[in-house]
């Protein structure tokens, strides 16, 4: 007779773990399982992503990335100093280096002040060089509260705290097939059937994927791979950047512009552009899955995005293609650096959610659905909320028992 589980979470990256432990924290009762297809947890965004502690300056004070931010900085750090997880909160300046860029500062300084932080302060040029000496621009917002952490070592201490409280995290199982019957989940992947009282997918590039299988109704959405490509400073010029260093970002796109981000392990990492990936876990230029580009491709949200930001698209296929035009972009916050100074870094793909519409989700969306909980947009600063966006999901699953 197969275990059965109460509850099944398909996703071993930080949104997926930060979940079990929330739930497990909560009671200590529950039988907890956590599958991932790769034979390592975190290996998809969690582990790829830009090491930032968000302050949540940039979203709308109404919405649930706002909320979760404010809880879950909170929460990330009592829970690194609990652990000894080394971070560091850095501040970070956020800066216009044109004119029209301005209206933009202000808009973002107006939501972190909605947002509750403190400290925040407009400065002109001679201000933002007092905190970073080689930066270039017109004016800019310094942010106290911003930081760095190594993402992937907080997931790792999340598995480390469930296995120890009793839950069980199974590698190198792939979801294939979710089947409802009666008060119970089967759970179907390539090498058995798990079954569970209730799932939850926090499968992140693929969680689309997986809630079409549970969704009574249609999505309205689907996941757009987009690639996040980085350059490292060469080590003789990290002297350029002494902590973290942003563009006022381009108010129509989900994503905040290339910048400079102090890395916790050392080194400088500049970036990431956004290229829209040939396949769902396309980490090079060149790595294509036909069926999942034909699906973008004829996806009708994707079109119309496309149609609306050709140019800008255009631009940042520019920017992964020649070293001189990603050069060009970062110049604008850093002039002094060269091309010579920056040596290709890794990728991340971000899972952005795209509405048929061909808007790109701007807040996190949960579905409750028979017997399963999807989490069908967890975009950044998921990873900084992650403890905030596991408490909202174990209530819900709780309620649901
Ligand atoms: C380039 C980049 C930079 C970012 N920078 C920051 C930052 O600085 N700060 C911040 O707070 N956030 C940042 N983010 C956002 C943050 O990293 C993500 O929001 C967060 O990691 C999402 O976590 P997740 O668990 O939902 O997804 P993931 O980490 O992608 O985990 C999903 C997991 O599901 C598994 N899976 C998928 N399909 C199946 C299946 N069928 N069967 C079994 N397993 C499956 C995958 O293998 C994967 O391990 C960034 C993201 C990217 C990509």
């Amino acid at each position: 007779m197969e275990k059965k589980y109460d509850i099944l979470i398909v996703g071993a990256g930080i949104v997926g773990l930060a979940t079990a432990y929330k739930l497990l924290e909560k009671n200590k009762g529950l039988k907890i399982a956590v599958l991932d297809k790769e034979d390592r947890i975190g290996k998809h965004q969690t582990g790829n992503n830009s090491g930032v502690i968000h302050s949540g300056i940039y979203y709308k004070p109404e919405g649930l990335r706002a909320k979760n931010n404010k809880e879950g900085y909170k929460m990330l750090l009592d829970f690194c100093q609990k652990e000894n997880i080394k971070y560091e909160i850095t501040g970070k300046i956020i800066v216009a280096t044109e004119k029209h860029q301005i209206p933009t500062l202000d808009i973002i300084m107006d939501r972190g002040i909605q947002n509750g932080l403190d400290g925040l302060k407009l400065m002109d040029i001679q201000q933002l060089r007092e905190i970073e000496p080689h930066v270039g621009g017109i004016k800019g917002i310094w942010v106290p509260q911003s930081g760095i952490v190594d993402f992937p070592g907080v997931t790792e201490a999340y598995a480390k705290n469930i296995k120890e409280w009793g839950a069980d995290i199974f590698l190198n199982e792939k979801v294939i097939k979710i089947e409802n019957k009666g008060s119970d989940c089967h759970i179907i992947t390539n090498n058995k059937t798990y079954i569970a009282s209730l799932m939850v997918n926090c499968a992140g590039l693929y969680s689309d994927k997986l809630a079409q299988q549970t969704h009574e109704k249609d999505l309205g959405m689907q996941i757009l791979p987009f690639r996040g490509e980085y350059f490292k400073i060469r080590k003789e010029r990290e002297y350029l950047v002494k902590n973290l260093i942003y563009p006022a970002p381009d108010p129509s796109f989900p994503w905040l512009g290339v910048h400079f981000t102090r890395m916790i392990k050392g080194g400088i990492e500049a970036g990431p552009n956004a290229v829209l990936a040939f396949r769902r876990e396309g980490y090079k230029k060149l790595d294509v899955h036909f069926g999942e580009l034909f699906e973008t491709l004829t996806y009708p949200g994707f079109r119309k995005m496309a149609t609306k930001f050709w140019r800008q698209g255009m631009d940042e296929y520019r920017r992964s293609f020649f070293k001189s035009a990603f050069t060009s972009a970062l110049q604008k916050l850093l002039p002094e650096l060269t091309e010579e100074d920056l040596v290709e870094g890794g990728a991340g793909v971000r899972a952005l959610a795209c509405g048929r519409d061909g808007a790109l989700l701007d807040d996190y969306v949960f579905h409750d659905d028979k017997n399963v909980i999807n989490v069908c947009n967890a975009p950044s600063p998921a990873a900084t909320s992650s403890l905030s966006i596991g408490n909202h999901i174990s209530d819900m699953i709780l309620k649901k028992m």
